[in-house]
């Protein structure tokens, strides 16, 4: 094996084996299949940058295949999320596709199978047809209307497609093998009478296409020569061949269904339909609810494309099931906001901080790099006056070495500004404080390169100018579920997990550049974490979400 064939993974062994015997390069073509009946999320995520990947690695098309085939569950809004997520993420499909687009030839090929002994219609309810399937170990009981005439069948799925017969009156089965070891081979359903309206054929339909009469026709229609889906559908994949068997050219490129292991994120739901009870029951704000795994609500939360393409890219492909720790995901847009987010000053519980020998009513406009991490990210101004704000946790009236923040008789570093010493305090009649008076350094100033600027302080804080201090509402964001995995209890249901303080919301208060940032925008607050401008932000109030505390200590880095 070389080198380089080592470094692919399963799924890319699959390929290049096809390669070099069945397929040539321009066979290669890929399709992400969503069905629009919620938003994208996480576990999407991976099929997404599979499949793209694949795209832009052998630069074959990718399409994007609506798996539109249940009106009752799909709406027009979930394409539209679905195809801005792709997008947002920096992927192009090679076509826009429907899976309702190909209903007639779908059709068509179904009234061959009828023609040809391979279909029959059956007009036993579901309940009959569940308890004749059997069990994996003994064999199923045929339909009474297994040998129905190809003519009365032909006439019943008519009228099934003229909307001729009721919901349930007639299903149209495949005509396969009762006994087959594959339950799933004991004559599938095709077919069922649904008289709803669809998103996109409106009520030109009666009958709808079930999902393994569907897929792999569609993957035919489209040439689609590798179609990648989750283990689950492993069974199917007999199926998958059998439905290919009956309309099958071999002058046609023949796809081929291969299966790779669901990616599941802890203390998360990643299933549509769970996501969706949690928007329909007001758990959650919508969707793209910034506690919600869904690529919108990554987005809100502040997370980059970046970063959700490097948590995938790292997960890789696997053929095997498990649990990846929402840390991991965390990590990876810490990585990237690091390079990427200029540092700001953000005090979030304030107290006040006096500088006793600063001559009152004097503001200085101090200067302040953006991004360490990033030399082109120049400087902004802070302004700096005798009165600031600091975090009432960064002060002790007293400590012992361990503690590197402000403490009487002792000095720290206000960040970009000068060495102060901790001199007394106010107190409020029940004991609070109120004030911190502290006297600074006018040698010490940051970058002036003064002896004084250069003596070294245990501790580094952040700060604000209490006159100059903006406003913002900032909403802290915890896990929205309190066990890692919420929906693998036999006995509880997922909602009974939620956490109740997944959502805290608070004022905060800002250096005065924050005012000039723009919804999506991404900044560290220093010592903090990272935060995002949120759409909800107003001319008079800006709102911030913190995408991710920094798990690294200011101590450490100062
Ligand atoms: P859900 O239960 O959330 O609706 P699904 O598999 O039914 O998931 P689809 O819209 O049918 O959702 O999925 C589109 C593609 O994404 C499929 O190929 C599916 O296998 C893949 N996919 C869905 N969930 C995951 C996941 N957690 N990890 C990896 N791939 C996934
Ligand atoms: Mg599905």
């Amino acid at each position: 094996m070389t080198q380089e064939k080592e470094s692919l993974n399963f799924i890319e062994h699959i390929i290049e084996d096809d390669l070099q015997s069945t397929h040539s390069k321009s066979d290669l073509c890929f399709r992400f299949p969503p069905e629009p009946n919620g938003y994208l999320h996480i576990g999407h995520a991976s099929s997404i940058c599979l499949n793209f990947g694949l795209g832009l690695r052998y630069n074959a098309p990718v399409n994007l295949r609506f798996d539109d085939t249940n009106p009752a569950k799909e709406e027009q809004e979930f394409v539209d999320a679905i195809k801005r997520d792709i997008e947002w993420l920096g992927y192009t499909w090679a076509t826009e596709c429907y899976a309702s687009d190909y209903f007639q030839q779908l059709y068509d090929w179904a009234v061959d199978l009828i023609k040809n002994g391979k279909a029959y219609v059956d007009s036993q309810s579901s309940e009959a047809i569940a308890l004749q399937k059997g069990t994996p170990t003994t064999p199923g009981t045929a339909s009474p209307y297994r040998n129905r005439s190809i003519e009365e069948n032909l006439e019943l799925f008519r009228k099934m497609k003229d909307g001729e017969a009721a919901e349930g009156e007639h299903v149209l089965r495949a005509k396969i093998d009762m006994s087959s070891s594959n339950m799933l081979m004991r004559d599938p359903v095709m077919y069922r009478t649904l008289h709803k309206h669809h998103h996109r054929t409106g009520t030109d339909w009666k009958i709808f296409p079930m999902y393994d009469w569907t897929h792999g026709e569609s993957d035919y229609i489209e040439q689609v020569s590798h179609s990648f889906c989750t283990l689950e559908f492993l069974p199917h994949r007999e199926l998958y061949d059998w439905f290919l068997d009956q309309v099958y050219d071999p002058e046609k490129l023949r796809p081929k269904q291969r299966e790779f292991a669901r990616r599941n994120l802890s203390h998360t739901v990643v299933s549509k339909r769970k996501l969706a009870r949690l928007v329909e029951e007001g758990i959650v704000s919508g969707w793209d609810d910034p506690r919600m795994p869904t690529i919108s609500g990554l987005r809100r939360r502040g997370y980059t494309a970046d970063s959700i393409k490097n948590f995938a890219e790292s997960i890789g492909v696997g053929k095997r099931e498990n649990l990846i720790d929402v840390s991991h995901l965390e990590f990876n847009v810490r990585d990237d906001l690091n390079k990427k987010a200029d540092r700001v000053m953000v005090v979030l519980d304030p107290v006040k901080l006096i500088i006793t020998n600063y001559p009152e009513g004097q503001t200085e406009w101090l200067e302040a790099e953006n991004n360490q991490e990033d030399d082109s990210a120049g400087f902004r101004k802070v302004p700096f006056s005798r009165e600031l704000l600091i975090e009432k946790e960064d002060f002790k009236e007293s400590a012992n070495k361990k503690y590197f923040r402000l403490t009487l008789g002792k000095e720290v570093r206000l960040k970009n500004a000068y060495i102060i010493k901790g001199e007394s305090v106010v107190k409020d009649a029940e004991g609070n404080i109120t004030e911190i008076h502290c006297t600074y350094d006018p040698d010490s100033k940051s970058g002036s390169g003064t002896e004084a600027s250069m003596r070294r302080v245990k501790g580094t804080l952040h700060w604000v100018s209490a006159e100059q201090a903006l406003p913002v509402e900032v909403r802290l964001y915890d896990r929205l579920f309190t066990d890692p995995s919420p929906d693998t209890h036999k006995e509880k249901d997922f909602l009974d997990f939620i956490n109740p303080n997944s959502l805290e919301v608070i004022t905060a208060y800002a250096e005065p550049s924050l005012k000039e940032l723009k919804v999506e925008e991404k900044v560290q607050f220093q010592r903090l974490g990272y935060f995002v401008v949120d759409r909800d932000s107003t001319k008079s109030k800006m709102v911030f979400n913190r995408t991710v505390p920094l798990r690294d200590s200011w101590a450490k880095l100062a």
